[in-house]
């Protein structure tokens, strides 16, 4: 059904638990695939499968991308009429629906749970669980009715998704389930598709448009704090001609509704937004997300940047921050009393020191949701790419600052105690008579505003403290030990080749090299079809799989199948089109299809491509040489950090690109030797009827490598 080749960590376990009827809680990161967990096995599983989940937007989406994949799921709503719900109840009792999603509120009432009574249940999932507890950042009463279920349906298995880190919420879900000793599945925080970037806000319309040019026509959201500044901030692109809208709480409903379809439809590319929007949009494609301010804490932060990527494909995030952000939100909020103003207080801070912080942004914010973060260098923020670099005498850099701090007496904060090491002439300096001071003056080789990031930075280094509403600069403990030399903290710059490697690093070659005018032309075919049937263009295919298609470029219905992310429904209704757009393309750009490829024995041998050296992609490159010295496909991929799929691709390209004929140690020599004895009857582009003959013991990869060794055997002879 969905055309996939493999596990995303963690799937497998959450689906086993599913399988095996034992109540579970999943937490995995935005994107890491939650409803697979519950909806594949559905498919396999006897009786129905009931989905709790709180927006219509997202059950409706739910709903037509499993039809798109030849499922029978179905929602039941408000919004209904009473002829459609009977339908849909006929269908149920006739057990022709796998999957229904229904919201709690509908769920729990009596005539519903009196319904399902007479239905056999597979086991029931509820979607964005944390919804039920209220130390979530979403807490939603109606989620509560869900404890009745228990007693509802004592035998029926109850699994509950959210993406939502902490244990406390974690283990509120499994009480308030009433879950008979769950299975609790946690993966891995970390976004390794996400690309993090923190820069100081300076102009931050140039700022914005910078990263909006390395992805024209691509979609993005950009999040303001104030409906005053998204509004502004959508004029102005709109302006410049981008196809951008706002969106905040302050539109009609009828607005909101309009400029989200019209995001998720691809009818333009940019939403500019308050936090308002977000919640229900699966939107997977989006390559960038843009904080033109800091966001009210970093789970705020985590989940904003989540809305990127979920695809997997690599995705940007850049947040644009100044120190007036922080007082801004605290005004904000300023109603909030007791614990919750603490709360507050507490998100508040650490959303600056992660701001402030030189180090890892992966390793800071899988480490600030309490889990370990494995290697040194993600080659996915600004830390680790070399966009900064370190300062060659930090300890007289931050001694310099310090002693500042103590000469102004402990009563200025970091705006002020900048410009007085700058050397500002403002009149309140001069009217201080802090131009006397011997700090006065002492960094003037630097801008303005690499010293308030190095203030900024001692500050998270805890050399630094500060206090009161005026926010004025102590010196800490570990500040005095800085300042006799006991200390010495790390402190950063701007890279000064900052612009190009950010650039550059923004398109990060995360995966094999594919065919940018081929996509672009498939892109407009998927456009063309999904607003023929009025569905999202993502759900006709996603970009994974139009990438595939402009790699593989396949000319024939099986080639087609094999293309991640094309189930049999997909391939019978969209192979005849796309088939032919790629056909057309490959044609008139002189472009070598998947027909080219190389060859069994039998059929004709064509001369050897010649590749240009510069075509292998980088990763390909790396790739050839851990291959090289024998190892596993499961190694390579664990040290590229790559999809298993993605390094087999390597592997038989690896094996064409070197002409080895023996496929060892990726193949055993038996295996290998059954698939000669018949090669020769079947034609590579129809890797199925061999896949058939061997009764789908031998995989399609395995196939692939044993079929290119064959090729490169004959050639030999030749
Ligand atoms: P979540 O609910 O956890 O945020 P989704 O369930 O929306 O994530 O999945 C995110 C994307 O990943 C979807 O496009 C989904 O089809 C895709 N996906 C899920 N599982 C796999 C898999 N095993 N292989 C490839 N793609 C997958």
């Amino acid at each position: 059904h969905w055309g996939y080749d493999g596990f995303r960590p963690q799937q497998r376990e959450a689906m086993q638990a599913v399988l095996e009827g034992r109540d579970s809680v999943v937490v995995l990161p935005t994107g890491g695939g939650k409803s697979l967990c519950y909806q594949a096995p559905a498919m396999v599983m006897d009786g129905l499968a009931v989905i709790v989940s709180p927006l219509i937007s997202l059950m409706k989406d739910q709903v037509d991308g499993l039809r798109e994949c030849g499922i029978s799921a179905a929602a039941v709503n408000s919004s209904m009429s009473n002829s459609e719900r009977a339908q849909i109840a006929t269908e149920l009792r006739q057990g022709r629906i796998k999957l229904l999603y229904v919201a709690p509120e509908r769920l729990c009432t009596e005539r519903m749970l009196d319904f399902l009574h007479e239905l056999k249940l597979a086991f029931i999932a509820v979607d964005e669980a944390h919804c039920i507890s209220n130390w979530g950042h979403d807490f939603r009463p109606e989620f509560r009715l869900l404890g009745q279920l228990r007693d509802a349906f004592p035998d029926i298995a109850v699994h509950a998704y959210t993406a939502t880190a902490t244990e406390h919420v974690r283990a509120d879900i499994a009480e308030q389930l009433r879950l008979h000793e769950p299975e609790f599945i946690v993966g891995s925080f970390d976004r390794p598709n996400l690309q993090y970037r923190v820069v100081r806000r300076q102009q931050v319309r140039s700022q914005i448009r910078d990263v909006i040019a390395r992805h024209q026509g691509e979609s993005g959201i950009i999040y303001c704090i104030s409906r005053r500044e998204v509004d502004a901030t959508a004029a102005d692109l709109l302006a410049d001609g981008y196809r951008a809208v706002p969106y905040h709480a302050g539109l009609t409903d009828e607005q909101r509704h309009r400029h989200q379809d019209q995001f998720v439809n691809d009818q333009v590319d940019i939403v500019v937004a308050t936090v308002a929007f977000g919640m229900g949009i699966d939107k997977p494609d989006v390559r960038y997300v843009i904080h033109a301010a800091a966001p009210k804490s970093v789970e705020h932060y985590q989940q904003e940047t989540g809305r990127a990527g979920r695809d997997s494909l690599p995705a940007e995030c850049a947040l644009f921050y100044g120190q007036g952000d922080f007082i801004t939100w605290q005004k904000i909020q300023s109603e909030l009393e007791g614990e919750a103003a603490e709360h507050m207080r507490r998100s508040l801070k650490l959303m600056e020191q992660y701001c402030a912080s030189v180090s890892c942004r992966h390793r800071a914010l899988v480490e600030h949701f309490g889990q370990d973060y494995d290697g040194d260098n993600c080659a996915a923020c600004d830390a680790c790419l070399d966009q900064l670099e370190v300062v060659e005498e930090p300890l007289i850099l931050a001694q310099k600052i310090l002693s500042c701090v103590v000469r102004v007496k402990e009563k200025f904060g970091g705006q002020y105690v900048a410009q007085v090491l700058h050397g500002s002439q403002e009149a309140r300096i001069l009217e201080n008579g802090h131009d006397k001071l011997s700090t006065y003056k002492l960094l003037s080789e630097f801008p303005l505003n690499a010293i308030r990031d190095w203030i900024e930075q001692l500050v998270a280094q805890g050399c630094l403290e500060k206090d009161g509403e005026y926010r004025t600069l102590g010196v800490t403990p570990r500040g005095r030990q800085t300042l006799k030399g006991e200390w010495t903290p790390r402190l950063l710059q701007p890279a000064r080749k900052n612009a190009a490697s950010s650039a550059a690093a923004a398109k990060t070659d995360h995966e094999a090299p594919f065919d940018a005018g081929l996509f672009e032309h498939l892109r407009q075919l998927r456009r063309e079809l999904a607003g023929a049937k009025h569905i999202p263009p993502f759900m006709v295919f996603g970009d994974v799989t139009l990438r595939d298609l402009s790699r593989r470029r396949p000319t024939t219905a099986a080639g087609f199948r094999e293309v991640h992310g094309v189930g049999e429904r997909k391939a019978a209704e969209y192979a005849d089109r796309f088939l032919a757009a790629i056909v057309e393309y490959c044609t008139a750009q002189g472009l070598t299809t998947d027909e080219d490829a190389p060859r069994p024995p039998v059929a004709p041998v064509a001369p050897e491509r010649t590749r240009d050296p510069s075509e292998r992609g980088a990763s390909q490159v790396m790739a050839d040489r851990w291959f090289e010295q024998g190892l596993s496909v499961e190694a390579v991929a664990e040290t590229m950090g790559r999809a298993l799929s993605t390094t087999r691709q390597y592997l038989a390209d690896y094996v064409r690109h070197t002409g080895r004929t023996s496929p060892e140690p990726w193949l055993d020599a038996a295996t290998f030797d059954r698939i000669a004895a018949v090669a020769t009857d079947y034609p590579e582009e129809r890797l199925k009827p061999l896949f058939e003959y061997f009764e789908e013991a031998i995989s399609y990869d395995d196939l692939r490598i044993a079929l290119a060794c064959l090729r490169n055997r004959q050639t030999k002879s030749l």
